[in-house]
């Protein structure tokens, strides 16, 4: 590949949120742009007026801004760029490589259905399209005119998808596509042409359900007289059933993962792992990757999704991430279930001692949260570890932590002197105790450690409900 001026672009149609597969492009495009110190494009595909939302928008600009795929151009809507698509249609006429065609839905229907009766491939007809020699009816009147390509009707489009490989069609294959609608709005081909050419788009990452349109596209980009772009279509992403994940089959936008408490930089090192490889490299940062992101090692085959490999992936950023930041998510997590958790900096303590065993922020908010609210320990945990035996040493060491510095130190010694007054009595009996009273949980960290996230005097009162 070129690594001059390297131009690449994402561009999504806000008919619903940003999903996997976008983000996954998106990321592609965007890390191939800054490995080469290129320029990445943001552009919004609205022409499809009647399912386009500015939530949609809303949604999809959030969702790359959480990513941290920062574009250094655009947004450009398409539906601002009307005047000039209709410029090139008029150029394209006047050329000869477009026209305007008349036939009505009726018309159009009649005739695939001789087409299918004759065992035919159901292509438009060229019924419309000016040649030599050929006299064209006149216009009826009343009909709202579609514009279509004349696209050449021997031949072969081939281009070497830097994905794929080599691919070929025959233009035999495809018909005349409409560029410009009855309602003069252009189609996806035509638009993405103009667009390609004008924002000088080198690269086009997207996803393999565009192969077929290629073709068109590169015959459009060649009767425009324009550069090509290289082409590369990357693999579905398959659900953990096998087939392509979808909204119907449970695959669900980025925001949703990062609500579930999904970090952006393993949301991408995940998703960069579906469809490309770097040796062995499992884990990585953003910048790792826009290092290694050279076009080279993209998957042909689709890769399935598993969200097992996914947390095991966030619970690796986790444990990298600063605990001060955590706090901040986790805080957004409790805040959600209706829980104040103001100090931050308790929070950031409990990020600390809790991040290594939690594989998302809900998790780690999980464990958070019985620093703020009341617990209860499952009967089960309560009958086992609240015994008579413990009991004595629990109103005995309630007493001494009323009174020492409260830290993991002091809490450690009080908690050794209580065990040596209250012989034979062993730690493996007293800490899953206070662990169950403190923290309704038979199982935590070092119990020292946790015992001193709480104010003391939450402590000395759940000590005080056995
Ligand atoms: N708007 C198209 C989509 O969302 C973009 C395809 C392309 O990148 O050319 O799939």
């Amino acid at each position: 590949m070129s690594t001059s001026e390297v131009r690449t672009r994402i561009a999504p149609s806000p008919t619903g949120y940003l999903h996997l597969g976008t983000a996954r492009t998106a990321l592609y495009s965007w890390a191939y742009a800054r490995h080469h110190g290129g320029t990445f494009v943001l552009r919004i595909e609205d022409t499809d007026v009647a399912r386009s939302t500015q939530d949609s928008v809303e949604q999809i600009l959030t969702s790359l801004q959480w990513l941290g795929l920062q574009h250094d151009e655009g947004p450009i809507y398409q539906m601002q760029r009307l005047a000039r698509y209709h410029a090139v249609v008029e150029q394209m006429i006047a050329a000869g490589t477009a026209y305007r065609c008349y036939a009505t839905p009726e018309e159009l229907n009649a005739m695939r259905d001789a087409q299918r009766a004759r065992g035919e491939k159901t292509l438009y007809d060229r019924r419309w399209r000016p040649a030599l020699g050929k006299t064209l009816p006149p216009p009826p009147v009343g009909v709202n005119p579609v514009v279509r390509f004349a696209n050449p009707v021997d031949g072969v489009v081939t281009w070497r998808d830097f994905v794929k490989g080599p691919i070929s069609i025959r233009n035999e294959e495809i018909d005349d596509l409409i560029i410009l609608r009855q309602d003069a709005v252009p189609t996806y081909n035509f638009a993405v042409v103009v667009d390609d050419w004008d924002m000088a788009i080198t690269h086009v990452f997207r996803g393999d359900e565009h192969i077929n349109n290629t073709p068109w596209q590169i015959n459009l980009f060649n009767a425009l007289g324009a550069p090509l772009p290289l082409f590369g279509h990357c693999p579905v992403i398959l659900g953990d059933d096998g087939h392509k994940l979808s909204k119907r089959r449970g695959a669900v936008s980025v925001t949703a993962y990062r609500d579930n408490g999904y970090l952006p930089e393993a949301l991408l090192n995940y998703l960069a792992r579906l469809g490309w490889s770097h040796g062995d490299e499992e884990l990585f940062t953003p910048a790792q990757m826009v290092q290694w992101f050279d076009g080279s090692h993209l998957a042909k085959s689709p890769a399935q999704w598993d969200p097992a490999k996914l947390a095991w992936v966030n619970a690796h950023h986790i444990k990298h991430a600063a605990d001060d930041r955590l706090a901040l998510l986790v805080q957004e997590q409790l805040s959600r279930r209706g829980v104040a958790a103001a100090n931050v900096a308790v929070l950031a303590r409990a990020a600390a001692l809790f991040k290594d065993r939690c594989s998302t922020t809900v998790e780690l908010a999980d464990w958070a949260a019985m620093l703020f609210v009341p617990v209860a320990a499952i009967e089960a945990d309560r009958s086992q570890f609240l015994t008579d035996a413990v009991r004595p040493a629990l109103q005995f060491l309630r007493e001494r932590l009323g009174h020492i510095e409260w830290t993991p130190a002091a809490i450690a010694a009080a908690l050794k002197e209580t065990l040596a007054a209250h012989a034979p009595l062993k730690m493996g009996q007293l800490a899953p105790a206070l662990r169950v009273l403190v923290c309704g949980r038979a199982q935590t960290p070092s119990i020292d450690a946790v015992l001193a996230l709480f104010e003391r005097s939450a402590v000395l009162s759940r000590l005080q409900a056995f």
